[in-house]
């Protein structure tokens, strides 16, 4: 059964288009099973419908044709229970639903299975028989494995828009692709794939400019592949067995063979260019092979793919590969990112970024918060690669895009664009405001920032100073740990740009979804593992270098705050504590004497708040790190796409432990700061203003509304609503109030029902 499965779904997976795939579906069960029907129903969300798509053993004419209301039928019935309906005698449930379209006066057994993912009934697979019986276990067994994994194949389908256009062929308009909200604000770009990928799947569909020009490209890509395939085989034939050499072979042969470069040309022929036309055709052939399913042509399969990657790279770097990088602005599009894609592009057409794997609390998406550029998130598999070149629009609020967007949704996300423009522009007013209450409580609005370039977009946003200065950045665009020199450099930098501000600078701190190119850490649990504080308390070498760069690039402009990250204990932040002195005294030795700046212990882990007194009274500030408090207080991985819809820092659980937090630091006279991305949210930063935090970091792009926002309640009302928060139970409540809140206070603009 597990190697029918797996052949099912590979054939599924395999298919040119969505029909093929469900025809191949429908006709692949039913004889697998010998049932004598075997019927795909696809969920029409628009119209609350279940559609008859394919089917082998019911009239074939009524694909595409019988709809069901929701509720309807059997079918519905397996929608509405959400489980497998197993029914011996189908025509006397009373459920049972006659349609005369598919002539299913002779079946009897039914077995209904929903196709879900993530939550959602995407369609019902049937199958039925002519006796009076029911499906034994393995059978239901069978259909519910291969319904899940289905569902992922269909998922697919329905983000990229096939199901929609087969379900409805004759609407138009655009599709949203709903993924999850990274960063806020709204863009309309051309969609372009960060870096070399040269992987076939990626290739977009586009038609050729001129067939000559393409054929010579692919002509010219074909033969430098036919050199380097000689000069290696050259090169390596005295240190090769003979086996091994024998691929080289294989590979030339393939790649003279007429019938790959033929029908390649045939497509370019066609008016495909050339990538597309070379793409087709040797999937073709790795389809077909792998259809056979043998080990020794699913080997061969594989040796096409890798020779169809190493003509595309060629190929990709020819003249005709990137003309849309010429576009005005541009949407990073990716599988994942790292913070060196977005640094090797030019900031001022970066529209917008879209990422398919990752959350809100990536750091990819701190990092466009930072950069003000609206991102979604967790898109899921998504074959965007394909559309390279084409328009995008990005919806950082709904944690939407649309593809190819009709004239009336472009119409109005211009329009929303230029309205959001205006609103920064009339907040621009604010710049030069302190975040005061309407009663005159003033509390300190910093902002944060990780590389250098945010200087400018810090000052501009009219904050009182840095509050987190993530140094790990610089760190992760570098090919090797940077020296005690280039950190002063930067750190120098930083500093004087703000001074008297304080630049609160935060130790370095990888592990978990940040990585260093140059340092893997392969833990098999990154958030549970080796990070920030574990990590360089473990590497005092790394750690006291930092830190003499920071003591150094202090002296002068005095205005650097230290922070420590990810602490569990006393002893680690005791430890950090007699490194730091101890850096200090290393250099008053090397004859640079330098101040001891204010300490402070970041709060992300419960046991920190739990102790947040006794860490308090070691330093002069807390810090509450909120992205990761919630990740571990709500055991919700805040990189995780799949349970994005389970982290929320509005959760009454992280509410209290703030109010918690700030008791302790309070009772022992130390500010409690507040620096994670909560603190951005206009809402969450009037009810932690509430809550008595006694400082605010926000991304530059957030200052102006959450200082508007401050500005506009005074501090009585700030504690009431604070007071009523905290007696809720759930987040959708306290989103609510503080919504409501918003609205009442005239900042209805900025609430965005989603977040
Ligand atoms: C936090 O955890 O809230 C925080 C500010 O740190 P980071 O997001 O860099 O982990
Ligand atoms: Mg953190």
């Amino acid at each position: 059964m597990l190697e029918t499965l797996r052949r099912i779904v590979q054939d599924v997976s395999a298919a040119p288009d969505l029909p093929s795939a469900l025809a191949i579906t429908v006709s692949r069960i039913r004889d697998a099973m010998q049932v004598a029907a075997c019927t795909v129903f696809l969920a029409d969300e628009d119209n609350r419908e279940f559609v008859l798509m394919a089917t082998a053993g019911l009239n074939p004419r009524a694909a595409g044709r019988v709809r069901l209301s929701r509720r309807q039928g059997l079918v519905g019935l397996v929608a509405e229970r959400q489980e497998p309906v197993n029914i011996e005698d189908a025509p006397r449930h009373p459920r049972f639903h006659p349609v005369c379209e598919v002539c299913e006066d002779d079946f009897h057994a039914f077995l209904g299975v929903p196709m879900i993912q993530y939550r959602r009934v995407l369609g019902v697979l049937v199958v039925q028989d002519t006796a009076v019986r029911q499906f034994g276990s393995s059978e239901v067994d069978f259909l519910v494995t291969l319904a899940a994994q289905l569902a992922s194949i269909l998922n697919h389908a329905i983000l990229s828009g096939a199901t929609q256009e087969l379900l409805n062929p004759l609407t138009t308009g655009t599709r949203a692709l709903q993924g999850l909200a990274g960063a806020p604000g709204v863009a309309l770009g051309v969609v372009t794939i960060p870096h070399l990928l040269a992987d076939l799947d990626d290739v977009p569909d586009r038609p050729a400019q001129a067939v000559a020009a393409e054929e010579t490209a692919f002509r010219a890509a074909v033969a430098a592949v036919e050199t380097e395939l000689r000069e290696a085989c050259e090169r390596l034939a005295p240190l090769l067995p003979p086996t091994e050499q024998a691929l080289f072979t294989v590979h030339r042969m393939l790649l003279s063979s007429d019938s790959l470069i033929g029908d390649t040309l045939a497509g370019i022929q066609a008016g495909h260019w050339a990538p597309a036309a070379w793409r087709d055709a040797v999937l073709a052939r790795v389809r077909l092979l792998e259809q056979a399913n043998d080990p020794y042509l699913s080997a061969r399969a594989e040796d096409i793919r890798d020779l169809g990657r190493r003509v595309l790279h060629h190929l990709r770097a020819g003249p005709g590969w990137q003309p849309e990088c010429a576009a005005e602005r541009y949407v990073l599009v990716a599988e994942e990112m790292g913070v060196a894609h977005l640094a090797a592009v030019p900031p001022e057409r970066l529209a917008g970024l879209v990422c398919l794997r990752g959350s809100a609390l990536s750091h990819v998406a701190i990092l466009a918060r930072a950069m003000g550029v609206p991102a979604v998130m967790g898109l899921g598999d998504r074959p965007l690669g394909r559309f390279e070149g084409c328009e995008i629009i990005v919806d950082g609020y709904q944690g939407r895009v649309y593809l190819n967007p009709d004239p009336a949704t472009r119409q109005e996300y211009r329009q929303l664009i230029a309205a959001e423009a205006e609103l920064s522009a009339g907040l621009n007013g604010l710049r030069e405001l302190p975040a005061t209450t309407r009663d005159g409580y003033r509390i300190p609005l910093y902002a944060k920032a990780g590389l250098l370039t945010d200087i400018t977009a810090a000052r501009d946003s009219g904050a009182d100073g840095i509050g987190l200065y993530r140094t790990e950045f610089a760190f992760m665009v570098r090919d090797s740990f940077p020296g005690e020199d280039e950190q002063y450099q930067i750190y120098r930098r930083m500093l004087t740009a703000f001074t008297p501000q304080p630049v609160v600078m935060r130790t370095l701190d990888i592990g978990g979804d940040k990585a260093l190119p140059y340092f893997s850490i392969d833990d098999k649990n990154p958030f549970l593992g080796w990070r920030g504080m574990r990590f360089t308390l473990d590497h005092p070498e790394i750690f006291l270098t930092q830190l003499r760069a920071m003591l150094r690039a202090n002296a002068g402009p005095n205005n650097l705050r230290i922070l420590f990250p990810m602490i569990t204990t006393v002893e680690e932040v005791d430890e950090a504590l007699r490194l730091m002195e101890h850096a200090q005294r290393e250099l008053e030795e090397d004859g640079w004497p330098a101040a001891r700046p204010q300490a402070g212990v970041m709060i992300e882990v419960p046991s920190a708040a739990w102790q947040a007194a006794q860490l308090a009274r070691r330093v002069d500030f807390l810090s509450v790190g909120t992205n990761d408090l919630t990740q571990y207080l709500l055991a919700v991985d805040r990189d995780n796409a799949r349970v994005a819809g389970l982290y929320d820092n509005l959760h009454p659980a992280v509410l209290k432990t703030i109010a918690y937090i700030v008791a302790a630091g309070h009772q022992t006279g130390r500010p409690v700061n507040l620096c994670g991305e909560m603190a951005a949210d206009p809402g969450a930063a009037v009810l932690l203003l509430g809550m008595g935090v006694d400082n605010l970091s926000a991304s530059p792009v957030s200052v102006p509304r959450v200082k508007w926002a401050i500005r506009s309640f005074t501090l009585a009302e700030a504690r009431e609503l604070a007071r009523q928060a905290l007696d809720l139970d759930t987040v959708g409540q306290i989103r609510r109030l503080l919504n409501d809140a918003l609205r009442r206070a005239g900042l209805g603009e900025i609430v965005h029902e989603s977040t």
